[in-house]
């Protein structure tokens, strides 16, 4: 059995672990106390809500396993045709999960980057709760970008739904200069 222990990650993202300890995002090992490990497997539960996460201690070559759950606060995406629905980050790991395919992208990646977006919402909503779709399409692929650049591009075909290829190829121009920009 393991005993629950929660720590405020700022802004609306609580971090629950096992009794092993845990600083943040770091796990403290349970055999030596070293917070070098490296995760070498990750797996969501089916909703995405939960994470386990197989570790391997740098310092003594110890293995354990953390339990991360990450709540949310209720948030309300407000979309193109104007109609309103829950975020739900499942949808946008489906997405990034078929664009990544067959590229040399990790799970733990694709975790990272889940991570990110999910505080970048949170930072970015009002008290309304309320964000623009676009806004987080526009975020994922900001950050799929530094991954793969290939992943990047099917993302943005599928999200964006071009007219043609020149407004394909005039809208990655116009994200590169934003990015470069943000830099
Ligand atoms: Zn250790």
């Amino acid at each position: 059995m393991h005993s629950q222990a929660a720590f405020l990650l700022g802004k609306g993202t609580i971090l629950e672990v096992n009794t092993f300890e845990c600083y943040y995002r770091y796990m403290k090992c349970p055999n030596c106390s070293s917070d070098d490990d490296k995760v070498i497997d990750s797996r969501s539960n089916s909703a995405g809500t939960a994470v386990r996460r197989r570790r391997v201690c740098n310092a003594c070559g110890y293995r354990f396993t953390s339990y991360e759950t990450i709540e949310r606060r209720h948030i309300v995406v407000h979309k193109k045709d104007g109609s309103y629905e829950d975020f739900n980050i499942d949808k946008v790991r489906r997405g990034i999960d078929s664009a990544a395919q067959k590229r040399n992208i990790s799970p733990e990646q694709i975790d990272n980057l889940l991570n990110t977006l999910q505080v970048e919402i949170d930072n970015r909503v009002g008290a309304d709760r309320i964000i623009e779709s676009s806004a987080i399409g526009d975020e994922v692929l900001k950050l799929l970008y530094n991954i793969d650049r290939v992943a990047y591009v099917r993302f943005a075909s599928v999200y964006k739904a071009f007219a043609d290829v020149s407004q394909f190829v005039s809208e990655i121009q116009s994200l590169e200069t934003t990015i470069s920009g943000t830099k």
